[in-house]
């Protein structure tokens, strides 16, 4: 068994330096374990897909010495999503967005300043029969803990108070993230994952699923988002920009490698190729006791 990786963006727009950082951290890792690395287009949600944007991401990746060893593109996917969604205990929902927001607040225990938590209003059954109707996993009433192997960090959260029944399914036919996510990882034998520190209140939420479909779960290393000089996390909405712009503008990508090895606190020269950010890569993991046995995956809770 060896280590399988993937940097999975979703085509919503040009990459920024910030994407550019996550993607070299994965295939860091994946390289640094001699592992296979996947590429993933996460482009289910059809209607943030922009053009051109899975094309650039690819030149942009090539560009940076980025390699994979194969390509995944949700959107061509999609039966495996059915089958996964037709094995979980869902139900149909009708409730809108404004409607789930009102019984929160309506409701006691409203959070403050967390996500919104769905209530549950149509577990018994659709307040509004006539609607098109999203399918919401019922989420076991249990507590689910997943660990970062980076920041040693565990976060637990109950699933029906922290989490709530997560819309698997949108109402117009779309695979929420969450789940394609899961069945994705596990068809491919992912055994880390590289990604944004966005995505570690997910994660529990992502193993619970695992857990319902049978699928191991992967290490997960969230790395920190890039910031700017505000202490901002970029965005491509916020309109950071693009690394496309360095590519075209005949910057060398060694000294792209070189500043976002900065960014992390590595000393390296001005210019950098990744053979020179590999032992990095494997100090950070020393540092943090990251096990390479890859035996001690099976082994998690
Ligand atoms: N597609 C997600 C993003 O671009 C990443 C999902 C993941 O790595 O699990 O933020």
């Amino acid at each position: 068994m060896s280590v399988v990786g993937r940097f999975a963006p979703s085509p919503t727009g040009a990459m920024h330096l910030g994407n550019a950082r996550t993607a070299l951290l994965a295939w860091l890792h994946t390289r640094a374990h001699g592992g296979r690395h996947l590429l993933r287009f996460e482009d289910l949600d059809t209607g943030r897909v922009r053009p051109g944007a899975a094309d650039a991401t690819r030149r942009d990746l090539a560009w940076l010495g980025l390699d994979w060893d194969e390509e995944v593109v949700q959107s061509a996917r999609l039966p495996l999503y059915e089958a996964a969604l037709a094995r979980l205990d869902t139900y149909p929902c009708t409730c809108t967005r404004k409607e789930v927001q009102a019984a929160i607040q309506a409701s006691a225990g409203a959070p403050h300043g967390a996500e919104p938590v769905y209530p549950g209003r149509c577990r018994a059954g659709t307040a509004h029969p006539g609607r098109p109707a999203a399918r919401r996993w019922r989420v076991p009433d249990t507590v689910v803990c997943a660990h970062d192997a980076l920041t040693g960090q565990t976060l637990c959260q109950h699933l029906p108070r922290d989490v709530g029944d997560l819309v698997l399914q949108r109402n117009d036919g779309v695979f929420a993230y969450h789940l394609a996510v899961v069945v994705d990882d596990g068809e491919a034998g992912v055994t880390d994952v590289v990604r944004g520190a966005d995505l570690l209140s997910a994660t529990p939420r992502q193993v619970a699923l695992q857990g319902a479909l049978g699928l191991p779960t992967p290490r997960y290393l969230h790395v920190p988002l890039l910031r700017d000089y505000r202490g901002e996390r970029l965005a491509k909405r916020g309109g950071a920009p693009p690394l496309s712009a360095l590519r075209e503008g005949a910057e060398a990508p060694g000294r792209v490698l070189a500043e976002l090895a900065r960014s992390l606190g590595w000393l390296v020269p001005a210019e950098v190729g990744l053979d020179d950010l590999l032992p990095l890569w494997r100090a950070e993991l020393a540092k943090v006791g990251f096990s390479t046995n890859l035996d001690d995956l099976s082994k998690l809770p």
